[in-house]
């Protein structure tokens, strides 16, 4: 029987190269990634089609059809892939290359729609969460029991990516006149499979995948993302970053009083020692809360002549200045603060002006009469710091830590 002539040519090309080329030496490195994948997938198909197979009924469990309907499922997706070349022949021209994946999941699927039984039809029961949990529960049984080795079914996945892809991007298949030509084209066919060179890693991929494990290895050395001068797997990024990290970002030790600078965690000391000033004026501030800053950076100085600040550079953070301050504020004597004075508008003028020059954060002043019971709380002297109390009282000068800065213009305005 002679076929039509139009049937010879839509046979593929390969087949056409072998009968004319005698002996050929076919390459059948294939694309490892893609075959893993695929792989992956047969388990759940295989459990959801043992799982719909078995509901509702009482004689059989999955576990007993198992074997039966994995055979059935090798030999029906082999035969799918067969028939797929068929057809993807004979729509070749401008058909769209699709993913092997998404056309061998379609064939998984269609093979386990094929073995609902009645019960599975049912009640909502394809839909439920509880399908689900026994289709996973079994994955894990055929895991636990190599019930389906991965490397079985790596080999199942390859062939049908051989029988698919006929336009040979997931699958090498050249063909070679000897197997000397053979060789040599396998030591740089770029499916030949390759182990990843990071100590640690165990991944092996198709050479031309080289660059993408390389660029997610989670055993790749690199540098550190933070420029510290570190050298780190990739795994350990992270945690490396956010702990010992010399350049990881961390708050001043004096935030609590103050200091809103955000440093790397190796230019603290740098930063205590080029703060130092700013530093002891926020704890100054918290000391005598009825103090301006002028009588802060006065008291500052004061400091200075009786201790080097050379002396106050260790304190590593605010308790500890604290305590340093306490010390020597004993020897010095109490800080004479301004009070019973009622400051004329001219007067709160410069004093406006003087805190415009400090830029300090907690600088606004205002006047008031008398103090407000919020005030008087704030400037209890509770906090066994040395300021004496005796500034309370009418037209005193109120340092307010917690007022916004706009209030301070108008309520100048309206009070004096
Ligand atoms: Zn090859
Ligand atoms: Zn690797
Ligand atoms: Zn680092
Ligand atoms: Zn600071």
């Amino acid at each position: 029987m002679v076929p039509p002539d139009d049937a010879i040519e839509l046979k593929p090309e390969k087949l056409e190269e072998e009968k004319e080329g005698g002996p050929s030496f076919p390459c059948d490195f294939y694309d490892a990634n893609m075959a893993y994948k695929i792989g992956m997938a047969f388990l759940p198909g295989l459990a959801s089609a043992c799982i719909d197979n078995t509901t509702g009924g009482l004689f059989s469990t999955p576990a007993s059809v198992a074997v039966g309907i994995r055979k059935e499922m090798v030999g029906y997706l082999i035969q799918e892939s067969e028939n797929f070349v068929a057809e993807s022949v004979v729509l070749e021209d401008g058909a769209d290359v699709q993913d092997p994946y998404d056309i061998i999941s379609d064939f998984v699927d269609d093979f386990v729609s094929s073995k609902r039984n009645f019960f599975s039809g049912v009640y909502g029961w394809l839909l439920s969460e509880r399908r689900e949990d026994r289709i996973d529960d079994l994955v894990q049984e055929m895991e636990i029991n190599s019930f389906w080795l991965l490397n079985r079914r790596i080999s199942v996945a390859q062939t049908l990516l051989k029988n698919i892809d006929f336009k040979n991007i997931y699958y090498c298949s050249t063909n070679f006149k000897s197997i000397d030509d053979l060789e040599k084209h396998k030591s740089h066919c770029g499916f030949r499979t390759l182990a990843c060179t990071n100590e640690g890693c165990s991944s092996s991929f198709s050479a031309i995948q080289m660059d993408s494990h390389d660029s997610i290895c989670p055993f790749k050395i690199l540098p550190c993302e933070q420029n510290c001068s570190g050298i780190i797997i990739r795994r350990e990024m992270d945690r490396h970053c956010i702990t010992i990290c010399p350049m990881k970002l961390v708050k001043c030790p004096f935030y609590s009083v103050g200091c809103q600078s955000t440093i790397p965690q190796c230019t603290i000391d740098q930063h205590r020692t080029e703060n130092l000033a700013s530093h002891l004026i926020y704890i100054l501030k918290v000391l005598h809360k009825e103090a301006s800053t002028e009588e802060l950076t006065e008291r500052v100085k004061e400091l200075e002549k009786l201790s080097s600040l050379g002396q106050l550079a260790p304190a590593r953070d605010a308790k500890s200045l604290t305590i340093l301050i306490k010390d020597l504020e004993a020897k010095i004597g109490p800080l004479k603060v301004v009070t019973n004075v009622k400051p004329s508008a001219e007067a709160a003028d410069v004093i406006e002006k003087k805190e415009e020059r400090t830029a300090l954060p907690t600088k606004h002043v205002r006047f008031e009469e008398p103090p407000s019971k919020e005030e008087e709380n704030i400037n209890s002297p509770s906090k066994g710091s040395h300021h004496e109390d005796s500034c309370h009282g009418k037209g005193e000068l109120v340092i307010d830590r917690i007022s916004c800065g706009n209030r301070t213009g108008p309520s100048l305005a309206n009070k004096s």
